[in-house]
């Protein structure tokens, strides 16, 4: 009997939490006492919790006291993550440019801006997603076919105020 109580404290005899996640090693942590958290639940809570107005405040207060006891740490995550939207951007340069079919290295290949709302510069992020996002808006064009356009597009311009 007692061992089936230690059970039910435990929760040791569920498959699934109670939304329905299973409890697999990934997915599981065990604290102190023994219970197991699922760890798709503690996410979903942590990210409804961290965006609630009053604790993002809260949450750049202490990220900024973080960096400051962790400096080192800190400042290699800066540069990984910096590394890491580098290489988006590389790789999503690798490729011949859409207007003049020739294949330049990455450094001369630009985004152009041609879907959606342009949020940011492609580069100017440290966050993966956005830099992915941002990549989808534009097509690569190398830096002469982008003066191009952009003289092109400007002219469009000059004549539609004329004409207005
Ligand atoms: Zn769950
Ligand atoms: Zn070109």
């Amino acid at each position: 009997m007692k061992i089936d109580q230690n059970m039910n404290l435990t929760n040791k005899n569920k498959e699934k939490c109670k939304r329905g996640h299973k409890f697999t090693k990934e997915n599981t942590r065990i604290l102190k006492n023994g219970w197991r958290v699922c760890k798709e639940c503690k996410k979903l809570h942590d990210k409804k919790f961290w965006s609630k107005p009053k604790n993002k405040i809260k949450r750049k207060k202490y990220l900024k006291e973080w960096r400051l006891n962790n400096l080192d740490k800190s400042r290699n995550n800066a540069i990984r993550a910096y590394n890491r939207v580098r290489e988006i951007i590389e790789k999503a340069k690798n490729k011949p440019c859409i207007d003049c079919n020739i294949k330049y290295p990455h450094y001369v290949m630009d985004f152009d801006h041609i879907k959606g709302n342009k949020l940011i510069n492609v580069g100017r992020t440290r966050s993966t997603l956005k830099t992915l996002k941002e990549i989808k808006k534009c097509e690569v064009v190398c830096s002469n076919c982008h003066r191009i356009r952009t003289w092109k597009n400007k002219k469009r311009k000059r004549i539609s105020n004329v004409s207005n």
